[in-house]
C-alpha cells in the first residue's frame, strides 16, 4: 500500500523534532504534528525558560557577594515583566529556529492536533494522512492532585507568563521543579515556602546531597517545610488564599505552585482506534525499540515515561530514526550513567549510583566526600559551602557515582559522566591532573575515604 509519508510524527518537542529531522535526513518523507508551540516542554516551558529564570534568580547573590570584592551598588531593583518579556523574546526566537530547522530538512509540518484514526491514518485539521510508521512523541502535563480549591492553585506552565511576581508563594512538591522554582522565586524575592509531604526532599538523589542541599536553602533564608501536606485551598475576599494543611496548620499566600509530578498527555489522542496500551502508571508501554503493541506506532520521551529528560527524548528520537530508515547506524540508547543537574541555588549535579543504590545492589563500597567553602565566597560573608561525593566499588577500584551541590554543579558532572562511562576507577581520577584553582579540582584530590 502507498503511504502519504513513512513516518508521522505526533508533537514537535524534543524527541519528535530530532527523530523527525534525522529520518528526513535519511531520505524517509516525514510530517510532523504540533497543536500547541515548536520545541515543546523544553523550549516553551521546560528547561529553557527555567534556566533563564535562575540565572535571573542568581543575580541576588552575585550583587550581595559583590561587596566583599570592593563594588558599591545602589540598591537592586528587580522587574519581573522585563525578565518574562525578554525570556518570551528569546522563546519566540528559538520557536522559529525550530521551524526552520524542521522545513530546511524537508520535514512537513502541520500545525494542529493530531489524532490516530487508525494504526496508520492521522488527522490533523479535518485532514487525514497515512503513515508506514507513526511515532508518539506527545510528551507530558503537569499533575495536580484532587484537591479541594486545586483551581487556584498553578502549575510550571503558569509559572512563566505570572503577569506579576507573587508577594508570598507556596511551592509544593519535592522533585526537580519544585526546587528549581522554589530557588527562583526565593531568589527574586518572593516570600518562598516549599512544602514537601514526605520526610526529605527529592527522593532518589543521594542522601548526603539531599541532606546538604536542605541546610544550603535553609541558610539561604528559602522556608523549607516537610511532612507537610496541602488539605484545601480557599480564595479570600482580598484575593489572597489561605491554605488549610492536613495537620490543621493555616497558612496564608498569593500563590500555590504545584510541582507534583507529570503525567502522559494522551488527550484526544485517538489511542482507542488503536492496538496501543498503557503501562501500569499510564504511560505508553514499547518494547526496547520504543515499538508500543501495535506494530506500525512507536512512542518515545515523556510519553513513555521512562527518564524524563530532554536529553533521553533526543537520544530515543534518534534511535527510532536510525532503527526505520538507517539501520546500519542503529545503536540502543544506554540508560545507565546518565548525568542529570538539578537547578536549584546551588545547583545539584550527579551521574551514576548513590550510595543508597550502590549498597542496595551488594556493592561493598567506599565512600569520599569532600565539603568545603568555595574560594569565591572567601572574601565575603557567604558562609555556603559545596558538597563533592563519589561512591567508589571497593573491590575493582570502578567509581560508581559522581554527586555535587555547589555552584557549576550542572556544568562539572557532564564531564565526570564521560569518565564514568568509560569505566573510570578511583586510581584514574587520582592520577588525573587537577585543574587549578577550581572547585573541580576536588574531584580528583579526594585521598580518604569517610565510609566503607
Ligand atoms: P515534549 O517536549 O513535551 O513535546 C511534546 C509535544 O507534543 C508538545 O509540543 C505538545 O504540544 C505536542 N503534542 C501533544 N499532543 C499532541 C497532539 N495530539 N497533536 C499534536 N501535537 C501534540 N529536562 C532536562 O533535561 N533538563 C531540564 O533542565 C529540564 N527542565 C524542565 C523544567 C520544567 C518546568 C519541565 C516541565 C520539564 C523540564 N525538563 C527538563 C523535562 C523536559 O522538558 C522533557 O523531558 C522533554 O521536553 C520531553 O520531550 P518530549 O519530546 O517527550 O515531549
Ligand atoms: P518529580 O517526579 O521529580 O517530583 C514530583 C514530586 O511531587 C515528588 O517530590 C513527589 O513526592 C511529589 N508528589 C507527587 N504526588 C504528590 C501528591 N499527590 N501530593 C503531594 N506531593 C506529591 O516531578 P516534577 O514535577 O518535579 O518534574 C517532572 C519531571 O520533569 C522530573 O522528574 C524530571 O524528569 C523532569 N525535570 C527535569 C529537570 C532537570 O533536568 N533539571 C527540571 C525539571 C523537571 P514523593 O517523592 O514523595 O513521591
Amino acid at each position: 500500500m502507498a503511504y502519504d509519508f513513512d513516518l508521522y510524527v505526533i508533537g514537535a518537542g524534543s524527541g519528535g523534532v530530532r527523530s523527525a529531522r534525522f529520518a528526513a535526513g535519511f531520505g524517509a518523507k516525514v510530517a510532523v504534528a504540533e497543536s500547541r508551540y515548536l520545541g515543546g516542554t523544553c523550549v516553551n516551558v521546560g528547561c529553557v525558560p527555567k534556566k533563564l529564570l535562575v540565572y535571573g534568580a542568581h543575580f541576588a547573590e552575585d550583587f550581595e557577594q559583590s561587596a566583599g570584592f570592593g563594588w558599591t551598588l545602589g540598591e537592586a531593583d528587580f522587574d519581573w515583566a522585563t525578565l518574562i518579556a525578554n525570556k518570551d523574546r528569546e522563546i519566540n526566537r528559538l520557536n522559529g529556529i525550530y521551524r526552520n530547522l524542521l522545513v530546511n530538512s524537508g520535514v512537513t509540518l502541520h500545525e494542529g492536533h493530531a489524532r490516530l484514526i487508525d494504526p496508520h491514518q492521522v488527522e490533523v485539521n479535518g485532514q487525514r494522512y497515512s503513515a508506514k510508521h507513526i511515532l508518539i512523541a506527545t510528551g507530558g502535563w503537569p499533575q495536580i492532585p484532587d484537591i479541594p480549591g486545586r483551581e487556584h492553585a498553578i502549575s510550571s506552565n503558569e509559572a512563566f507568563f505570572l503577569k506579576e511576581l507573587p508577594k508570598r508563594i507556596l511551592v509544593v512538591g519535592g522533585g526537580y521543579i519544585a526546587v528549581e522554582f522554589a530557588g527562583i522565586f526565593h531568589g527574586l524575592g518572593a516570600d518562598t515556602k516549599l512544602l514537601y509531604r514526605g520526610e526529605l526532599f527529592l527522593r532518589g538523589f543521594d542522601g548526603a546531597v539531599r541532606k546538604h542541599l536542605q541546610e544550603e536553602l535553609t541558610k539561604r533564608g528559602l522556608d523549607l517545610q516537610f511532612n507537610a501536606d496541602i488539605e484545601r485551598i480557599e480564595k479570600q475576599a482580598d484575593g489572597s488564599l489561605k491554605v488549610t494543611l492536613k495537620d490543621g496548620r493555616e497558612l496564608a499566600t498569593d500563590c500555590v505552585f504545584y510541582a507534583t509530578g507529570r503525567r502522559p498527555m494522551l488527550d484526544n489522542l485517538g489511542l482507542e482506534n488503536t492496538g496501543v496500551k498503557l503501562d501500569k502508571r499510564g504511560f505508553i508501554e514499547v518494547d526496547e525499540q520504543y515499538q508500543s503493541a501495535e506494530p506500525s506506532i512507536l512512542a518515545i520521551g515523556d510519553v513513555i515515561g521512562r527518564v524524563q529528560l530532554t536529553p533521553v527524548a533526543l537520544a530515543e528520537g534518534m534511535a527510532v530514526a536510525r532503527r526505520l530508515f538507517k539501520p546500519e547506524q542503529y545503536r540502543p540508547v544506554d540508560y545507565n550513567m546518565i548525568p542529570t543537574a538539578v537547578f536549584s541555588l546551588p545547583n545539584i549535579g550527579t551521574v551514576g549510583l548513590t550510595e543508597e543504590q550502590a549498597r542496595e545492589a551488594g556493592h561493598k563500597v567506599q565512600i569520599f566526600e569532600s565539603r568545603f567553602r568555595p574560594m569565591k565566597l572567601t572574601l565575603t560573608e557567604c558562609q555556603e559551602r559545596t558538597l563533592m561525593k563519589l561512591v567508589v566499588d571497593a573491590d575493582t577500584d570502578k567509581v560508581l557515582g559522581c554527586h555535587m551541590v555547589g555552584p557549576d554543579a550542572g556544568e562539572i558532572v557532564q564531564g565526570l559522566a564521560i569518565a564514568l562511562k568509560a569505566g573510570a576507577t578511583k586510581r584514574d581520577f587520582d592520577e588525573t591532573i587537577g585543574v587549578h584553582p577550581t572547585a573541580a579540582e576536588e574531584f580528583v584530590t579526594m585521598r580518604t575515604p569517610v565510609a566503607g
